[in-house]
């Protein structure tokens, strides 16, 4: 069975893009739990995704552009 996110979910994810590569689309999961989780595809080598620089800009700048 398949639940859509809520809208405040699906639009934060629609507003994050990686700073340093072109992502692709986030995709949406929600674990058994209930919680959802963003998954974003860097690209190969993105220093967000070798864990060089965080990605907390990228998720503030989603949230000021989601609301
Ligand atoms: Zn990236």
């Amino acid at each position: 069975m398949t639940v859509q996110a809520p809208a405040s979910v699906r639009s934060l994810a629609a507003a994050y893009t990686c700073g340093h590569c072109n992502s692709e689309p986030a995709q949406l999961t929600q674990d058994t739990s209930g919680v959802w989780r963003l998954a974003i595809g860097h690209d190969a080598g993105c220093p967000v995704l070798t864990g060089a620089v965080p990605d907390t800009p990228d998720v503030l700048r989603a949230m000021q552009e989601h609301q």
